[in-house]
């Protein structure tokens, strides 16, 4: 991502979060390690710092109520709601892995103030987790804090990769030994499979693709012209989306609302949502927004006609401007990350969106299966069709032979639309969802 932009969307979600938050009162850190270090850059990466610079959180900073009881390690909803208040960038800034917000949220604690924890309900224990990041880019925010922090930000640069090794140990030990020596956290977390999205029970994931997709078709002003990069329909395990889109049972994707989408729209929406996203708005902004991240997409951006503020070079192509809708998830996503998904068995090692495809894909080539099987009489017609993972067999009064003939050739043609569609998609110049080949 250009600098520039980068810059632009920081900024941009710095206002919005000021809106939603009001300035943290200027809270001293009173952690003395964290006091005397100051560094002027970062070790993260800058894929990983412009990853987490889009977004913003709409939780209060003092913290809005949060489900009892304190202690739940086995949660998944209470670690997402911990999680969520570190999702603010002017709040928590990005940490190495050790000692994420990932690794805070498991042992109970909440972001409450600028770089600080707390375990809210529990012990009362707060702490402040700095490594004094200083982002080049974010010049306002450096001075905000140097001339808060103490002056020694020149004589560190030497030796700051030890001294910073050396304080990401002193927190890793204090994500534990932080809390009280009676604190429930301090002696259990959340598993290490706490992060896990169920998107394998069909009770599960159907309704929350159904309700991902219909809130795409909400703002599908503001996808229509976006350039997407998708996960890869290379396996023999996942479909194209456009096949999806005409194969799936018509009650998965439910009814697309009161305004009649165009198929286009529809794929669109369809190949965002398989994505883990969802569409929203905010002070008439329209994003893509991940509940399990809390990663927030602002699309203006991506339009076609949008021209960064502070642009100076123009040598960085069309790329920059592509959603990619895996990488776009913060680092520790599932949607991304296989090791915080960590499914087991034949899924092992896949992320939550190679799994969702995966098992979408194979509810589509069942309904497809049993319309080819009502066809042909309740003949098994099972050559070109994989196994389904949750397999169940129709119970509804088969329909007569015109009716699946009907069906069939309606399915057809709606197919055959999708695919003009998408050929003519994939001649224009960009990859727009060109991993969708057949
Ligand atoms: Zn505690
Ligand atoms: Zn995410």
């Amino acid at each position: 991502m250009p600098e520039a932009m980068a810059t632009t969307k920081r900024k941009f979600y710095k206002a919005l979060d000021s809106l939603q938050n009001p300035p943290a009162t200027a809270t001293r850190p009173t952690e003395p390690a964290a006091k005397r270090v100051r560094r002027s850059t970062s070790t993260t990466s800058t894929v990983s710092r412009n990853a987490s610079a889009p977004n913003t959180n709409n939780v209060k900073g003092d913290g809005t109520a949060r489900p009892p009881p304190n202690f739940s390690p086995w949660s998944h909803e209470t670690f997402l709601a911990r999680l969520k208040t570190f999702s603010s960038v002017s709040l928590w800034h990005p940490k190495p892995e050790a000692i994420s917000e990932v690794e805070w949220a498991k042992r109970g604690w909440v972001c409450v103030d600028v770089n600080t924890v707390a375990c809210r309900g529990g012990c009362e224990k707060r702490l402040v987790v700095s490594l004094a990041f200083a982002e080049r880019t974010s010049i306002e925010q450096r001075v905000d804090e140097a001339g808060e922090v103490h002056d020694e930000q020149d004589g560190v640069e030497d030796d700051g990769s030890a001294m910073e090794d050396a304080l990401v140990e002193r927190y890793r030990a204090l994500v534990v030994d932080g809390h009280a020596d009676t604190c429930l956290w301090r002696k259990a977390g959340c598993k290490d499979d706490i992060s896990r999205l169920q998107v394998v029970r069909p009770t599960v994931w159907q309704p929350e693709l159904r309700k991902r997709y219909q809130s795409l078709h909400q703002i599908c002003d503001a996808i229509r012209d976006v350039k997407l990069k998708a996960l890869p329909h290379d396996t023999t395990s996942s479909l194209p989306t456009e096949r999806l889109l005409a194969d799936l049972p018509a009650d998965v994707l439910g009814p697309p609302g009161e305004e009649q989408p165009t198929p286009e729209d529809s794929l669109k929406a369809l190949e965002i949502a398989l994505h883990g996203w969802r569409g929203s708005e905010d002070s008439g902004n329209e994003l893509l927004h991940c509940d399990a991240c809390f990663q927030r997409v602002g699309l203006w951006m991506y339009q076609p006609d949008y021209k960064p503020a502070h642009s100076s070079s123009d040598d960085d192509g069309g790329d920059s401007a592509t959603i990619d809708l895996v990488e776009m998830h913060r680092e520790h996503c599932p949607w991304r990350n296989a090791g915080t998904q960590k499914s087991a068995g034949s899924l092992s090692g896949l992320n939550a969106c190679y799994i969702l495809q995966r098992v979408v894909s194979t509810c589509a080539r069942e309904q497809r299966r049993r319309s080819e099987e009502q066809q042909k009489g309740g003949q098994v017609a099972d050559d070109d069709v994989e196994q389904g993972e949750e397999g169940e067999t129709p119970v509804s009064p088969a329909p007569s032979r015109e009716d699946v003939e009907r069906q069939d050739k309606e399915r057809e043609s709606r197919l055959k639309k999708l695919k003009s569609l998408f050929t003519m998609k994939r001649k224009s110049a960009k990859p727009v969802i060109a991993t969708a080949a057949r």
